[in-house]
């Protein structure tokens, strides 16, 4: 039997896509804990210390491309919590009202999207325009982070029942 050793990320990647594909965003993933799982409801998702890919996921519904787009976009969140600081992110998610929590969200996202290809045309020396997302109030997107907000406020009053209730999104981690 074959011995089961712990793969890293860039296994995975390795594994999943092209070398081409992959070996332009080696420097910038290098050090960072990124974690390959089945995650529920997303694709990736960005934490205090961890990033979350669920590598499998992307590739049967998008495209390689898709996949550094979502990688680069979850390492913009990353970066802006390590950057502001864990009091802003246990701020921002705990303790906003339902306005502020919703147009901090908004912002967030527009930041990841926007930085995400940025790098990628600088990485992979392409062109993509940042994709247009509609948060606009009764469209989906917005629905969803009022979704969000209502179930933190509901369920979740410090940090270690944020860490919990994160837990439930992250089925399974691929070794
Ligand atoms: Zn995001």
């Amino acid at each position: 039997m074959k011995k089961l050793l712990n793969k890293s990320f860039t296994d995975h990647l390795s594994q999943s896509c092209s070398y081409k594909t992959y070996e332009p965003l080696l420097p910038l993933i290098e050090g960072i804990n990124f974690i390959n799982a089945s995650l529920l409801h997303a694709n990736g998702l960005a934490t205090i210390d961890k990033i979350y890919i669920d590598i499998d996921k992307i590739l049967r519904s998008y495209d390689e491309r898709k996949l550094i787009h979502i990688i680069l976009h979850e390492l913009a969140h990353y970066y802006r919590i390590q950057r502001k600081g864990k009091e802003w992110y246990y701020n921002y998610v705990l303790h906003t009202d339902k306005n502020e929590y919703v147009e901090q969200t908004i912002f967030e996202e527009n930041f990841a999207d926007r930085w995400a290809t940025l790098k990628y045309n600088e990485l992979y020396n392409d062109n993509l325009s940042v994709e247009y997302r509609d948060f606009s109030d009764g469209m989906f997107l917005r629905t969803m982070i009022e979704g969000t907000y209502n179930h933190l406020r509901g369920n979740v009053e410090n940090e270690i029942e944020l860490e919990e209730a994160t837990k439930r999104y992250i089925l399974d981690v691929r070794q």
